[in-house]
């Protein structure tokens, strides 16, 4: 039997009753697997992989990326560390996760399906105290719990960072969008210079917050 936390996560790797080449695997309290193939070393082992590829591949909401449709769900991830959604998927404390199904799709840009978790929210789910129903829908049975301070810190970041937006018009960014979906971004780049290019290091070219640079649309149709 093991017993260990690996990256935050609280594992347990059991003997399967009456077969001694099979495992049973929980992590954080929940089974994965009744009958597993192999020794607790393997076992050990596998739940390593498999935690390293999530946090390799962005690790909560973002992993959805990369590897669609898998590892949305919270035991894959350290408790209060992340945030649940009201689909119940895990995200980065204040941020979103990008699976099919917590985000809508927009030319403009594709962005969260839900709003922003306020800071007081449950640490398991999106609920605040007052009215939290202990059996919502995809949770986990639990009752209100505090959230931890990365979860209110990372909140209360979003929150800021939401508030920011369009504060001063004459501060207007450029807001340009690249033509083209590009693998590894969730949405379109999009141009963070000012509106008129003012502070561009080349003004002919949009720069977006990862450094993607692209010609800027000069030709007017004369
Ligand atoms: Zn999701
Ligand atoms: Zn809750
Ligand atoms: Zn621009």
């Amino acid at each position: 039997m093991i017993r260990t936390t690996y990256r935050g996560r609280p594992i347990k790797v059991l003997a399967a009753r009456g077969n001694p080449h099979q495992r049973k695997l929980v992590v954080n309290g929940r089974t994965i697997h009744h009958g597993w193939q192999g020794d607790d070393v393997q076992a050990l082992d596998w739940f390593r992989q498999i935690i390293d590829r999530i946090e390799d591949s962005g690790g909560a909401g973002m992993v959805a990326m990369l590897i669609p449709g898998q590892y949305t769900e919270p035991h894959w991830y350290e408790p209060g560390a992340i945030d649940v959604n009201p689909r119940g998927h895990a995200t980065r404390p204040g941020g979103i996760c990008a699976c099919s199904l917590c985000v809508i799709d927009d030319p403009c840009g594709s962005k969260g399906r839900y709003t922003l978790l306020p800071v007081d929210a449950c640490r398991y789910c999106h609920q605040l105290r007052d009215g939290h129903k202990h059996d919502a829908v995809f949770l986990n049975p639990h009752p209100y719990t505090e959230p931890t301070e990365v979860q209110r810190a990372g909140r209360q970041a979003a929150i800021t960072e939401y508030q920011q937006q369009d504060d001063d018009p004459d501060e207007a960014t450029c807001d340009a969008i690249y033509p083209e979906k590009i693998s590894g971004y969730l949405s379109r780049p999009r141009c963070l210079y000012f509106a008129d290019h003012r502070d561009a290091h080349d003004p002919n070219f949009h720069y977006d917050h990862r450094g993607f640079r692209w010609p800027r649309e000069t030709a007017r149709t004369s």
